[in-house]
């Protein structure tokens, strides 16, 4: 249902009554619904991986991977809240064009929560058929949900950023210097600009498309966010996926974290059965492909995501 539907003189009504209602009982930020729906992100996690199977750093599909996200936010475009953030990290193969993409939903409360998630594959893995269906696809598509949600309803409380960064997987082999190319460059680039002392909370998305959820307490992620994550699981009745294990990971919170930003990884690290011969799951192998995530574990997360907003401005 759209305000359209109504004549202007019920809409005047429609506001005059929710005036009267805010009076009343205090803007209830609570009442904002989650309907975002898995299934729509898994769709949307097909359509990308058909775009852009393998995206990594210098290849055609990372392009079109760009192009995907971009075809997606064509409103914010044309109003000025997409922002492309070009940068040229030197790497273990040189020194290589990246960007990160900033989508922006303002709010009406003075502050802003950063959802971010990394949109390319492995360059490492360019020569085997890997597309990264958990691992980097199916969040970026959980953020495309978001967007679209959060362009129907503008936030209540605090500005959305969406950011979909780049370079997040080591070029050569993970170490501090290479790897977490594009929120190192954002987080230092907010750094100075004085954007990071407005940032409320950052929400990291990574990997909790797999059908098996357990989304791992992050030990590093700021505490307040661990128990906010735990209540917003008891809200959405997803306990149960939550929390399980707990162990501390290395991923695109941490530039942010560092830099006193509060901050969480929102991540399932226990993907697939343990093998011999693929000690680490599906993690990081061609395994990784779309029917290893569902549309229920998508809608788990999504849940999630939108509580965990709803509960950050409740601060
Ligand atoms: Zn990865």
């Amino acid at each position: 249902m759209s305000i359209s539907a109504f004549s202007r003189t019920a809409s005047l009504h429609l506001a005059l009554a929710a005036a009267t209602l805010f009076w009343a009982a205090p803007a209830p930020l609570t009442a904002q619904q989650p309907t975002l729906s898995g299934q729509h992100i898994l769709q949307l996690t097909q359509q990308y991986l058909a775009a852009a199977p393998k995206r990594f750093i210098t290849s055609p599909g990372h392009d079109a991977a760009e192009n995907f996200i971009k075809a997606h936010f064509q409103p914010e475009m044309a109003h000025g809240q997409f922002v492309t953030d070009a940068f040229y990290p030197t790497t273990p193969i040189g020194q290589i064009p990246m960007r990160n993409y900033i989508v922006k939903y303002p709010g009406k409360k003075d502050g802003v929560i950063v959802i971010a998630s990394h949109y390319e594959t492995n360059y490492p893995l360019k020569d085997i058929p890997f597309v990264g269906a958990n691992d980097g696809a199916c969040t970026t598509a959980l953020l495309i949900a978001m967007g679209e949600y959060f362009r129907a309803h503008p936030p209540e409380g605090y500005s959305v950023w969406l950011v979909f960064d780049d370079g997040e997987e080591a070029v050569h082999e993970w170490s501090a210097t290479d790897s977490l190319y594009g929120t190192r460059h954002l987080a230092a680039k907010w750094s100075g600009d004085g954007t990071l002392g407005h940032i409320k909370a950052f929400l990291l998305a990574d990997m909790i498309g797999d059908r098996d959820l357990d989304i791992l307490e992050e030990s590093q992620s700021t505490p307040w966010l661990r128990d906010d994550l735990r209540k917003a699981a008891a809200e959405t009745h997803h306990s149960a996926n939550v929390f399980q294990t707990k162990a501390a990971e290395e991923d695109d919170h941490l530039p942010f974290l560092q830099r006193g930003v509060p901050s969480i990884d929102i991540i399932d690290v226990d993907y697939g059965p343990h093998t011999t011969k693929m000690p680490d799951g599906y993690h990081h192998t061609a395994q990784d492909t779309i029917d290893k995530i569902s549309a229920r574990s998508l809608q788990t997360s999504a849940d999630l995501f939108m509580a965990m907003i709803r509960l950050v401005n409740q601060r």
